[in-house]
This record gives C-alpha cells, sequence and structure tokens, in this order.
C-alpha cells in the first residue's frame, strides 16, 4: 500500500489525510520516469541506495530526493513540483541542511503563516503558503546564510516557539528535534523510536517499524511480523530495535543493509571475523543496551526530564478521518511505560542494579551517590 494512502506520510506539517494527486506528482512511477535515476553509492557500498539523476533537465551530477525528504519538504508542505524539490534537495546537499528539520521547522513556519501568528512582515514578504515552492527555496537560502527570518528558523524549533509561544501546538518536535517521516499513527512500533529515542525523535534510533514491515530478529525471539496497530509488546520492540541499531551504528556500518538480507548474525558473524572474538548475537544487543543506557545518563547529567520530554507532540494525538490510519492513535503512555520497564528504568531513569549489571558502575554512582 503506498505510503501516502497507509498514513505513514505527513502531509500539510501532520494535519492532512490524503494527498493522492499530489503524491503522484512526486513518487513512483512518475519519479522514475522524469528522473531517470542512476546507482550513487556511497564508497565501496555494494548496495547502493542512492541515485543520481540523468535527465539532463535536472543537471546529471545532482543528486536525487529520498523518500524523507519528499516527505518532508514536499507533502508535509503540500509541495508537488518535482523540479523545484529536486532544486531543494541539492541545495540542502550543498549547504549542509538536513531536509527533515527542514520540513519540519517550515511546517510550523507555514502553519503559523496560515493561522496569522507570523505574516509578510515577519517572513521577509515571503508567503509561507501550502504547496508554494518558492518559498520553500527562497527559505533555504535565508537559513544557510542567516538572513532575515531565517536566522530564527536557522535555530529549530524550539527557538520559533520560544519567540512565537502561541504556535507550540505546530511544533512536531521530541527533545528539539522534528519528527522524520514515519508516522506512529500509522506504525505503532515507531512510537517508542519517535518518543523515546536518546537524541529525540530520531528515526535511526531504533527504527521498529521494520517488524510491522516484516522484517524479524530472530536471534532475540522476535519471530514474527507484528501487526502495526497492535500495541502490546511495542515498547518492549521498541527497545530492542534501539539496541540492535546502536550496536550497529556503532560499527559505522549503514543499517540500511539490515533492511536488503544482512541480518544480525551475519553483522556479528562479520565482526568476529575481523577482530577473532567471539561474541552472539545476545552479546552485540547487550552492547547496544549499555550503548542507550550511557547515553540516557548523559541526557539526565545534561538535565533531561523524561516525564516531560519524552511525549507525543499534540498533533499526533489526534487521529487521521481518511486513509489507511483512520481514526488510530497509539496509546503512548502505556507504551512508553512498557519500554521503561523493559529497560528496567524508572520514568527514563535507569535503576541502579541495571547500571551495575551493564558495567556502568560510575554513572551508577553519579545518579545515586554509590
Ligand atoms: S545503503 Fe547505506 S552505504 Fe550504501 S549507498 Fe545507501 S546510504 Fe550509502
Amino acid at each position: 500500500m503506498p505510503r501516502e494512502e497507509n498514513g505513514l506520510l505527513p502531509m500539510r506539517n501532520w494535519s492532512q489525510d490524503r494527498w493522492p494527486e499530489g503524491a503522484k506528482k512526486i513518487g513512483t512511477p512518475r519519479f522514475s520516469e522524469e528522473l531517470k535515476p542512476a546507482r550513487w553509492p556511497c564508497s565501496f557500498c555494494v548496495m547502493g541506495c542512492h541515485r543520481r539523476i540523468t535527465n539532463p533537465k535536472y543537471g546529471s551530477k545532482t543528486a536525487g530526493p529520498e523518500y524523507e525528504t519528499l516527505g518532508m519538504i514536499g507533502a508535509n508542505l503540500l509541495i508537488d513540483d518535482l523540479e523545484a524539490l529536486v532544486k531543494a534537495n541539492d541545495l540542502c546537499n550543498r549547504y549542509g541542511i538536513d531536509t527533515v528539520e527542514l520540513g519540519g521547522i517550515l511546517g510550523w513556519a507555514f502553519d503559523a503563516y496560515e493561522a496569522g501568528i507570523i505574516g509578510r512582515d515577519d517572513t521577509d514578504g515571503v508567503e509561507l503558503k501550502w504547496g508554494n515552492s518558492d518559498a520553500l527555496l527562497a527559505m533555504i537560502e535565508k537559513i544557510a546564510k542567516r538572513e532575515g527570518f531565517g536566522d530564527l528558523l536557522a535555530e529549530g524549533l524550539r527557538a520559533c516557539v520560544d519567540v512565537y509561544p502561541e504556535t507550540k501546538p505546530y511544533a512536531v518536535e521530541v527533545m528539539g528535534q522534528a519528527v522524520a517521516a514515519h508516522d506512529p499513527r500509522a506504525f505503532f512500533a515507531e512510537t517508542i523510536t519517535t518518543i523515546a529515542s536518546t537524541r529525540g525523535a530520531c528515526h535511526i534510533h531504533g527504527f521498529a517499524e521494520a517488524i510491522e514491515l516484516g522484517m524479524t530478529i530472530p536471534e532475540l525471539g522476535l519471530t514474527e511480523p507484528m501487526d502495526r496497530f497492535e500495541w502490546r509488546k511495542k515498547g518492549y520492540v521498541g527497545a530492542v530495535f534501539q539496541d540492535v541499531q546502536q550496536f550497529w551504528n556503532s560499527l559505522v556500518w549503514c543499517f540500511f543493509y539490515f533492511f536488503s538480507g544482512v541480518n544480525l548474525s551475519d553483522e556479528v558473524a562479520i565482526l568476529n571475523a575481523i577482530t577473532g572474538w567471539n561474541l552472539t548475537p545476545k552479546d552485540a544487543a547487550k552492547i547496544g543496551e549499555r550503548i542507550v543506557n550511557m547515553q540516557q545518563c548523559f541526557n539526565l547529567r545534561m538535565g533531561l526530564d523524561p516525564l516531560k520530554e519524552n511525549v507525543l507532540p499534540p498533533k499526533l494525538s489526534v487521529p487521521h478521518r481518511e486513509g489507511g490510519a483512520a481514526g488510530r492513535i497509539p496509546p503512548w503512555r502505556e507504551i512508553l511505560d512498557e519500554y521503561w520497564r523493559t529497560r528496567d528504568w524508572v520514568n527514563g531513569v535507569p535503576r541502579r542494579r541495571k547500571l551495575v549489571e551493564l558495567g556502568l558502575e560510575d554513572f551508577a554512582k553519579e545518579i545515586y551517590g554509590y
């Protein structure tokens, strides 16, 4: 089922139910027919998910926009001009701007503009209207050069809300980081990835929706795909996927390989062959668990209040009226509670016994004084 239809894709700053005509203009098959993409892998990658556009109309050395980009600065802003999105993606690549964060911040700005909270006087005369690709391109330049309104946008969603407090409901973020184009209302396993990753709403610190898309981790007991709207065990699954991905990321190996048939046992076997170690997949998960606990201890040291920060953004607490996820809201408090129990954390704080079990006595001493 297409992502526009199954509810995964954000539309109009996460507030629209369907966008079939727009999605057709920027998605497959038009994307391929128009851009004529060719493989353009990272160095030494045998899989090669990146695409180089070969249609000279767009510039043959231009990278093609990926799903997150088309989702966040396309559908999320209701921009269906593929040529403008290619240009915007290229500008972001050259300026070093993350397109997920850009889509989140402009979604906030377009919402605030439409609500009349900000106007042309605030935006240097740029009309932040849904579907306006000129506004997208203008704001990328302003953000990159820290000009006018772009200087505020460059500071991120929380800085924007500080200036315009009444716009808080439009900021779809966790711990200040914009939510990526993976709506937890459509895939409940994504709830923990979204609200309880250690660096905010980071979809590459867990990506637990994989199990609802058919990717299992039998080595750790996750032998069957799960229903995307079943909430039980999703806190547990969220923790397992975080552990595996933290282990995987720590090897500086792209996690996309997991989606193309390289499983945890393969990863561990390769690591053992290189190092001479004799790890098992369970050892690997324990390493990942230790990483997550260390990150959480660091966050607590820096003042994290999990009860305040690990919450579902208000816009994601409103159910869609149409589409494949109509009427669905993940019971995020229950899922979070299960996640914390799985981790042996109390309200987001690791118990002393867990830290000692993981060999993190120094962190235990810092939190508990002994
Ligand atoms: S699979 Fe990973 S390493 Fe390979 S091209 Fe894609 S992002 Fe790069």
